[in-house]
């Protein structure tokens, strides 16, 4: 029997009481998983194939491919693009008995009822959306002075210095005018 498209990363084991492994697909939206930036938003909801694998009695391997799209805007041309969000996540789960120590960091545990990856894949997901978007490695950005976007072509602004300072800015006059006078006493000192 094909199993209908999912909206959680909740898995009920009961479903894998008599098989050695089952595969899920599901499609859960960003929200509902918390993955909201002020960068970038989610396209589509995440598109996830999910495998639960029984192995060594009660313990559960698990591996959850991701899929989604991000439209985010360029930090140097501003134009607004999609990205292509893909992340494989491994887990492995053993049953929670009497024994199990919960602060051992990489062990995982379940109570033997329901599986919940939810924040595994956030997590996950949150790694793949860029801190600082940019449509191409090799932008051009804008022209610091008309705006002119600069991947399309050259605006013909004559661009000296890295950071111009225009020299009419009373108050870098005044500082070149200290530095000047720093300057010129170091070298008094100095001779
Ligand atoms: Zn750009
Ligand atoms: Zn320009």
């Amino acid at each position: 029997m094909k199993e209908s498209i999912r909206k959680t990363l909740v898995f009920d084991l009961k479903d894998l009481r008599h098989e050695d492994f089952k595969q899920y697909e599901a499609l859960v939206s960003s929200e509902t998983l918390g993955l909201i930036f002020e960068e970038a938003e989610f396209v589509n909801p995440l598109s996830c194939t999910i495998l639960l694998l029984r192995q060594g009695g009660d313990n559960i391997c698990v591996t959850a491919d991701i899929t989604s799209v991000i439209s985010a805007e360029c930090r140097r041309c501003v134009i607004t693009f999609e990205i292509d969000v893909a992340t494989t996540l491994d887990l492995f789960f053993s049953l929670k008995d009497e024994s199990s120590e919960e602060d051992e960091t990489d062990e995982r545990y379940y109570d033997g009822e329901t599986l919940d990856i939810s924040e595994d894949v956030r997590q996950a997901v949150m790694l793949e959306v860029p801190m600082w978007p940019l449509c191409s490695e090799t932008c051009e950005g804008l022209c610091p002075q008309c705006g002119t976007e600069l991947n399309a072509g050259v605006c013909g602004c004559e661009i000296e210095d890295e950071v111009p300072i225009p020299a009419s800015n009373p108050l870098s006059a005044q500082l070149e005018s200290i530095f000047s006078k720093a300057d010129l006493s170091k070298k008094l000192k100095n001779s």
